[in-house]
C-alpha cells in the first residue's frame, strides 16, 4: 500500500542523515594535507594551493609539516631510496585515518628514473589511495584527486572502523619482493 502522506512534515532547511554519513562528510571536507614534495611535481601542488587554482575550495589548503595534524598524505616527486625511511617515519607518525596521494609519474613508478636509487613506485612501501599521473599533473588533476578521495571517503564506514578491518588498506600496495 503506497503512503500518501509523509509521517512528520519536516521544513525545507532540515535534514535527515546517518551519524555515520555525517562524520564522513566533515572528514572528507577538512583533509589537512601533509607535503612531501621533492622535485619539480612540487612546483604543481604549489600551484594547487594559489589563487588560480585554490584547493581552499574543497577544504584542503592548510598544508601543515606536522604529520600528527595531518591526514593526507601528497608525495609529489622522486623518491629515493635514502628518503624513503624519511618517507616512511612521517606517514607512521600521521594519525589514522590518513590517506595517501602519489602525484606524477616518479611518485608513482619511478618516471624516467630507472636506475637503482630511486624507488619505483611508493607503493612499494606505503599503501597509496589514489595515483595522479602525468609529467608534471596539473592542478587541475590534484584537484580531481581530491575530489575521488573525497568520494571515497564518503564511502567508508566511519563511525564503526571498518576502513581498517582490510589487512590490505594498511600494506604497501606492491610489497618489495627483492
Ligand atoms: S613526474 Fe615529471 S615533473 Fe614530476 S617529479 Fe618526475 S620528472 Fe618532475
Amino acid at each position: 500500500m503506497a503512503i500518501s502522506k509523509p509521517i512528520v512534515e519536516l521544513p525545507e532547511n532540515v535534514k535527515i542523515t546517518s551519524l555515520d554519513r555525517l562524520v564522513s562528510w566533515c572528514r572528507k571536507n577538512s583533509l589537512w594535507p601533509m607535503p612531501y614534495a621533492t622535485a619539480c611535481c612540487g612546483i604543481e601542488l604549489m600551484a594547487t594551493g594559489a589563487s588560480r587554482n585554490d584547493i581552499a575550495r574543497f577544504g584542503s589548503e592548510v598544508f601543515r609539516f606536522s604529520p600528527r595534524q595531518c591526514d593526507l598524505m601528497i608525495v609529489a616527486g622522486r623518491v629515493v631510496m635514502k628518503m624513503m625511511p624519511v618517507l616512511q617515519r612521517i606517514w607512521q607518525q600521521m594519525h589514522e585515518p590518513k590517506w595517501c596521494i602519489s602525484m606524477g609519474a616518479c611518485a608513482s613508478t619511478g618516471g624516467v628514473f630507472d636506475t637503482y636509487c630511486v624507488v619505483q613506485g611508493i607503493d612499494r612501501f606505503l599503501p597509496v589511495d589514489i595515483y595522479v599521473p602525468g609529467c608534471p599533473p596539473r592542478p587541475e588533476q590534484l584537484i580531481q584527486s581530491i575530489i575521488d578521495l573525497q568520494e571515497k571517503i564518503q564511502a567508508e564506514d566511519t563511525i564503526f572502523g571498518r576502513e581498517f578491518d582490510a589487512p590490505s588498506r594498511q600494506q604497501p600496495k606492491r610489497a618489495l619482493q627483492q
